[in-house]
């Protein structure tokens, strides 16, 4: 199934571990989208030690959000590459009411609209084995499950042969608590794109009959 991408501008809205990141690189795969994931756009910053870098940091180890307006200010800039002109996906961001007010603010400035909010639903218990066993390709950002979905040689990308680690916040403690804080802060924005009828709801597990779901809603 590869037809043409009718509903190109994209959240994707669900749990830490839901498979946000995976359903974006199955997307990718057919689509020319931009993946716009604000937590690699942040770890990003980390590494490279900028000022931005060091405040979100230490909120990012503890598994707390970084505030909104700095979040808004690198989506606004990020939005405005050219390979977002294809189509994006919001990955991970926006995350809070406020998040997604200024995010309305953002799109009207570029002359954007969403033309689809995808709501991945997964059971928290399923959640937490999964960020437990996660892992992730250093290199190229690959994403790997211990359990669910190993590469072929442990430690090991099978795209690209870099090293494979585990994210410094998907430890238990930290995990439970990324989903308390999706709960209490994420999970009101799944109304307020309901109410503007933007919804798209996955509850299905299997990744390939789920990516079939989701190819077949953006191209009809
Ligand atoms: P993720 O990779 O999406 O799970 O994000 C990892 C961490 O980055 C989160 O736990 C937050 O600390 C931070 N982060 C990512 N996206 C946002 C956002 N939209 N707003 C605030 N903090 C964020």
């Amino acid at each position: 199934m590869s037809g043409k991408l009718n509903k190109k501008n994209l959240i994707f809205i669900g749990a830490p571990g839901a498979g946000k990141g995976t359903f974006a690189g199955a997307l990718k795969a057919v689509h020319p989208v931009a993946h716009i994931s604000t937590g690699d756009l942040l770890r990003d910053e980390v590494k490279r030690g900028t000022e931005l870098g060091r405040t979100a940091g230490e909120l990012m180890k503890a598994g707390k959000l970084v505030p909104d307006q700095i979040v808004a200010d690198m989506v606004r800039a990020r939005l405005q590459q050219p390979d977002c002109d294809g189509g994006f996906i919001l990955d991970g961001y926006p995350r809070t009411i406020r998040q997604a007010e200024l995010l309305d603010e953002v799109l009207k400035d570029l002359g954007r609209t969403l033309d689809r909010v995808v709501y991945i639903k997964v059971a928290d218990e399923v959640i937490l084995q999964r960020l437990t066993a996660r892992v992730s390709c250093k290199n190229c950002k690959a994403i790997y499950n211990k359990i669910f979905m190993p590469p072929k040689q442990e430690g090991v990308c099978d795209a690209c042969g870099g090293e494979l680690i585990q994210r410094a916040d998907d430890s238990l403690e930290t995990a439970q608590g990324r989903l308390k804080v999706f709960y209490d802060q994420t999970s009101p924005l799944i109304e307020l794109y309901q109410s503007r009828g933007l919804i798209f709801e996955i509850t299905e597990l299997d990744l390939d009959k789920a990516s079939k779901q989701l190819l077949a809603e953006l191209e009809a």
